[in-house]
């Protein structure tokens, strides 16, 4: 069987093409996909023949919502979907006033082994589909009714370590067949795969990088993240330095403040120093305590930030949203996962 949705329109073109199908039954297919179609049956304006033939040959794998939470604060909506497989992911969708902004998830569960998430808690289950990703984005928008215009890479999972489907996604949703979104509306973050930044910089792509920094010196950024072990601060920082170059695109780098590990003027002040001369942004996000860890939200945030103004630095706090339905990514799964 083929995984239909995840071709790009050539490849579909091209696909359709060797079984004698002409170029613009693609495009009408393709459209049908991006329109939530969750069978072939659907597409009447397909020959009943080819719906037949599209059944036993090609395969759909929409979600299923396994649970909805709603915050009657903020509209915030959470979705942990259940995959064909029965596997589980999350995505988030958040009302901005620049848009409607969809997070969602590249893996089950994740293999980079941060202290404070809980996505990697049971480590990595297998990658998603490009079909699985773009199904998060376009049912969350089918579901809720509010049209997505942004896309966060930041639920479950490492982007870069799912590379070519990440790129691959980037390209279906920016199609203007598809989703139609454009690459300047796309985030995508990393906790730092140095290696794989510099394969991302050589596609020159407009979307968005951030880089989950989250401490400026080596003694506490490889006890928080594993990846940093043998690689180090100072070969990122060279990394996210040649992106820019290649890109021109400024990276934005997370720092979720963290009580007593992170959240130092001394640590402010190397912050600072490590990012002066590059345009950057950094955003400060107060942690979202997880259940499973003993690393405690930091009280400092606001000395911090105005430490790092101060010294020249562009800074934001994000904004919490969706404090009532435990919208960090990784929770629901994991209580799910508890639960069953
Ligand atoms: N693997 C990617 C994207 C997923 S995580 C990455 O590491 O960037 C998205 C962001 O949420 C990252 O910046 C991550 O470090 C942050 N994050 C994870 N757990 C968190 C928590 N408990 N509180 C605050 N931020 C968290």
């Amino acid at each position: 069987m083929v995984d239909i949705k995840s071709m790009d329109l050539e490849e579909l073109t091209a696909w359709l093409k060797a079984q004698g199908e002409p170029a613009f039954r693609a495009r009408q297919i393709f459209r049908w996909l991006y329109r939530g179609a969750v069978s072939f049956g659907e597409m009447t304006d397909l020959s009943k023949a080819l719906r037949q033939r599209l059944e036993e040959t090609a395969l759909l794998t929409p979600p299923k919502v396994a649970r909805k939470q709603v915050s009657q604060q903020d509209g915030t909506i959470k979705y942990l979907w259940e995959l064909a497989d029965g596997n589980c992911v999350e995505s988030v969708l958040m009302r901005y006033q620049h848009g409607n902004t969809v997070c969602i998830s590249c893996q089950v569960g994740c293999r980079m082994g941060c202290a404070f998430c809980a996505s990697t808690i049971a480590g990595k289950v297998r990658d998603l589909s490009p079909a699985e990703m773009v199904d998060q984005v376009l049912f969350t928008q089918i579901d809720s009714g509010a049209p997505i215009s942004n896309i966060v890479l930041m639920g479950i999972g490492e982007p870069l370590d799912n590379f070519d489907t990440v790129l691959r996604f980037l390209a279906l949703v920016n199609c203007p067949d598809g989703l139609d979104i454009g690459m300047r509306h796309i985030s995508l973050s990393t906790c730092g795969l140095v290696e794989q930044i510099d394969k991302l910089a050589r596609h020159r792509l407009q979307s968005t990088l951030s880089v989950s920094l989250h401490a400026p010196d080596d003694e506490t950024r490889s006890k928080l993240m594993p990846v940093n072990r043998g690689v180090g601060v100072d070969r990122l920082m060279e990394a996210c330095r040649r992106y820019f170059e290649e890109t021109g695109r400024r990276i934005s780098y997370e720092y979720a403040m963290i009580d007593g590990v992170n959240d130092a003027d001394w640590q402010a002040d190397l912050l600072a120093k490590r990012l002066r001369g590059t345009p950057a942004h950094v955003n400060l996000i107060p942690l979202n305590q997880v259940e499973e860890s003993p690393l405690k939200p930091s009280r400092r945030v606001a000395a911090f930030q105005k430490r790092l103004e101060d010294r020249g630095i562009t800074v934001t706090v994000r904004r919490k949203l969706g404090g009532d339905i435990d919208a960090s990514c990784g929770q629901l799964r994991r209580k799910a996962m508890k639960e069953t």
